[in-house]
This record gives C-alpha cells, structure tokens and sequence, in this order.
C-alpha cells in the first residue's frame, strides 16, 4: 500500500491534463503502445480539455495479461479482506468526491450541484455497500444423500472485462467493478470516447489501495479497444452498459466465445399518472424521472408520461413552469440546474428527434428553459428541453429511445388501455405509476412489463436493489448482492463422499 496519498486536485484542467494520453495498466498509469491519443472536448464549450490514450489489441493485451497474474493472489484473500479494501477505497473516492465532481463536470456537461456531486456520492456509497458484503459470498448445503456432504461454493469467474458509456460513468463503473471485486475477480474497464478521464482518475486513486493488476483501465473507440477486449481469450466475463445495437455485437461475440454477459442498454420508460394522483408530487416526480437536470441523457429517463384526461392540462401547464424555471448554463457553476449534450453527434441526434416530432401530426412542442447567454458558451452544446403534447404512443418520437430532454406526454382515459401502451414498447427497463388507490398500484406493479416499477416515486439506481431491464433493455441485473453472487461468480456443486 502506497504510504503517500495523491491529494485532491480541485482545478479540473490541472487534474485533466495530469491524466491525459494515460491508460492505468498493472499499477500504473502508462501511454498507449502505439503512441496514439485522441482529444478530450469540454461540451460547454467544445474546446479541447485533454488527451485520452488511443487504446487497441495490444493495450487490452497488455491490461488483460496483467488482470490475470493479479487474480491467481486476488481470489486467494480471504472475501472479507478484499471486502475491507474495496470499502477503503470508497473512503478514498469520499475525501476525493469534489474533485471527481468538478472533472465529471468538465468532461461530461453535467451540472455540478445537481448531478456531478450527486453522482460521485453514489461512486463511493456503492464502494462502501459492497465492501461490506465480501462474507455474504455463501455457497449452500443440499440434503443429497445422508452419507455424501454436499455444498455449493461461489468462486470467481477470473478477469471481467467492464464496457461502460458516458451519462454516468463513475455510477456505472462501480456498480460492475465493486461487486466484481469483492467476488474476487480482476477487472478491465474499457471507458467510453466522451469521458475517460474521470473514471481513470478513480482507477488511479483506487490503485493506491488494491494490488497492481487487480484493476486496469483503458480508453479508445469501441471497434478498436472494446472488440478486442470482448474477444480476449482470458477475459471470463462481459458486462456492458450502452446502446442495443453495441449490446447485440457484444453479446453474438460473448456467444461465440461461450462467456457470460450482462446487458444494461435502453429505455423509453413509462410514467403513468392516474386520476387520483396527488398532482404536484407527481410534477416533481416527472422532472427527477425524466433527468431534465442530466439533459435526459439517461436510460431510466421517463420519456413517455401518460396523463389522465383530468389532469393533462394542469400536469402539462404545471411541468413546462417548473423546467421553465430551471438555469441552464455552465455545469461547473453551482447556480445551474441543467448543463449541456455530451457531443455533436449527440446533440444532432436529439434535435433531430426534436425536429421530427415538430413534423408530426397534432404535435405540440412546449420548448423550455432559456439557452445561456454567457459568450463563453457560445459554442456549447446546449438545448432547450422539449415537452411534446398531442403525439400518440404510436409515433416514432414515443418509442425510439432519443436520450436528450425530450419527453411526449400522453394523454388516456382508461386504466386499461394505459397499461397497454405503456408495455407496447421495445424496452422494459423502468415504469412508475401514480395513484392513491393501493389496489391500482399494485395491480400495475404486477403488470408492468419493466425491471424496475415504482409507485408515487422515481428514484435513480440504488446500490442495494436489482436494477436492470427485460425485452430490448437487456439482460441480467446488476447492484444488489444478488447481482454480486448471480453475475460475478460460477457455482460449484461439492460432494464428500463420507463412506
Ligand atoms: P452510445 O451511443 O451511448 O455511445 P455505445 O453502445 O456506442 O453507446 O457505446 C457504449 C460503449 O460501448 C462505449 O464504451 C463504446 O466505446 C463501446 N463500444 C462501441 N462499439 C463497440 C464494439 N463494437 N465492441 C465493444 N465495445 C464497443
């Protein structure tokens, strides 16, 4: 263990450029083999922030060889003792949280004070919640035959290659390597183009406590450093988070290769408000669940509220005031709600849909929040979030998932029918509903088709239950000790023959 720690470094410029042109390989922070990088943009104002190393067969090489050395002493430790440093490292990421906040920032666009923060607290939260499970990793004893003792053991799978994306990176990375960990894995993360920077500063800060080899990072584009890495000989296991089309790749390569895989891809998740539902919670609940304050850059995001006639109008009057009330403006400043896309191509994407649903019959786009004035953000990719009325669950902008802040309410009469347009989707990650009548409620938790339903809430991801998605959304789950013992270990049936 490292006597001397890195102290936190509060400029995220200064912490940018430490980090640039950097993989983290066996212990250390090293360029890619070819000598390649590519550029880092700061989406508030599309200039230049730093280097990411242009990772490929060779990097995964390297990182995977190193992972597998680390895990023939790793899986050794005893569960409690690997439990112990993944929870220190959670202390770590803690005195290291603002500093991690104001990079995420930077990197991605997204606000400090309501997401930035609020995500690095989850990045240690979900270090300290499974650093605390490492002896709960149980086998079980089955009644076989009287004269054989028969046991289960949980026992690691080897090197886990992690593939994550941009929206929350440091969220989503814990929530594959802490449980990986402490199962006594290695892992090999592959960070996404748009944000490697972050998430490799918390791969630097944690290589202070876990051995060398036990954690790596590499950054590069996907066909280049994340192929390569699903189809590495040593690599055990895959858990991705992204898009259905990459899911699909990854999972035909994992198939071929017989690995198992876990898919968290995406949503266009149903909020379904009743009559009866108490309409200002249920207001503030659409502006948590849709992530106005992540841009909608979120695959849980409710991007399809359904309202009872009797309160469509009011429902829609009362959100457009509220995401109108919401600054838009520099996400390292502690006055904005809302920051900025994460890149051009993104942003594109989102007013493409905005576009397309403008074009469409009987639309209404309520267009929301002013776009900032500062001149330092000129070129920004800023866009003013967009509450659509008058579309049909049928039209195109309700049901392809468009990952900005676009949200279509929908008008319904009937309980029924509503049930049946919220499950006629490709996706089935996440559902809420809205009601005081606890026969409604639970009758729409059991037929919701979604891996995830909540009633008169909508909470983000929480480290100790399951979370993931049924139909195109995915497959698997992941936090939880489930997600820990399910996905992250093999089961080896034991008999002892006592005759
Ligand atoms: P998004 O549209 O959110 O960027 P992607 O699915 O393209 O979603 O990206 C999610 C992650 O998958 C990123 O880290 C990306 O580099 C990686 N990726 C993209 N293509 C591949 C691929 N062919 N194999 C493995 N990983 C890939």
């Amino acid at each position: 263990m490292a006597e001397q720690r890195l102290e936190p470094i509060l400029n995220p410029v200064d912490l940018a450029k430490s980090l640039s042109g950097q993989h983290f390989i066996d212990g250390a922070l090293v360029p890619a083999r070819s000598g390649e990088c590519f550029d880092v943009f700061n989406p508030a104002t599309q200039k230049v922030m730093g280097q990411a190393a242009k990772g490929n067969a060779d990097d995964v090489d390297a990182a995977v060889k190193s992972a597998a050395a680390a895990q023939k002493e790793w899986k050794k430790r005893p569960a409690r003792e690997r439990g112990k440093l993944i929870a220190d490292c959670g202390l770590v990421l803690a005195a290291h949280a603002d500093e991690l906040a104001r990079l995420i920032a930077l990197e991605t666009g997204k606000a400090l004070r309501t997401e930035s923060r609020v995500e690095t607290g989850v990045l240690a939260d979900a270090f300290t919640f499974y650093g605390g499970l490492g002896s709960e990793l149980k086998g079980e004893t089955v009644p076989f035959n009287p004269s054989m003792l028969t046991v289960t053991l949980r026992e690691p799978l080897g090197v886990v290659g992690a593939i994550i994306p941009w929206n929350v990176p440091l969220m989503l990375m814990a929530l594959k390597i802490a449980p990986a960990l402490v199962a006594g894995n290695t892992v090999v993360v592959k960070s996404a183009e748009e944000a490697p920077l972050t998430v490799l500063r918390v791969c630097q800060l944690m290589n202070q406590i876990l051995p060398k080899g036990c954690f790596n990072i590499l950054s590069g584009y996907g066909p280049e450093c994340g192929a390569p890495l699903v189809e590495h000989p040593e690599i055990a296991k895959i858990t991705f988070t992204g898009s259905v089309e990459t899911g699909k790749i990854v999972n035909r390569t994992a198939a071929e290769r017989l690995i198992p895989v876990t898919l968290e891809l995406g949503g266009k998740s149903p909020m379904i408000i009743m009559a009866d539902a108490d309409l200002d919670r249920a207001v503030a609940g659409a502006v948590s669940g849709m992530r106005f304050t992540r841009q909608g850059q979120s695959c849980t995001a409710s991007s399809r509220i359904f309202v009872h006639d009797s309160l469509h109008d009011a429902f829609v009057s009362a959100l457009t005031e509220k995401v109108n009330a919401m600054t838009m403006g520099d996400p390292l400043d502690d006055g904005t709600d809302i920051g900025c896309i994460i890149s051009p191509e993104q942003l594109e994407k989102v007013k493409g849909y905005i576009d397309l649903g403008k074009n469409t019959a009987n639309a209404v786009a309520h267009e929301c929040s002013a776009l900032p004035t500062d001149p330092a953000l000129q070129d920004g990719l800023f866009v003013r979030p967009v509450i659509f009325t008058g579309l049909t669950n049928q039209d195109r902008i309700c049901r392809e998932e468009i990952f900005g802040p676009v949200t279509c309410v929908i008008r319904f009469k009937d309980y029924d029918e509503v049930i049946a347009m919220a499950n006629d989707s490709d996706f089935g990650l996440a559902a809420t509903i809205w009601t005081k009548d606890l026969k409604t409620a639970m009758d729409a938790t059991q037929r919701l088709e979604a891996g995830f339903v909540q009633v008169n809430q909508n909470l983000v991801v929480q480290p100790n239950l399951s979370y993931g998605g049924i139909k195109q959304s995915g497959m698997g789950r992941e936090a939880s000790l489930e997600a820990m013992l399910e996905y992250f270990t093999e089961k080896k049936t034991v008999i002892i023959n006592m005759t």
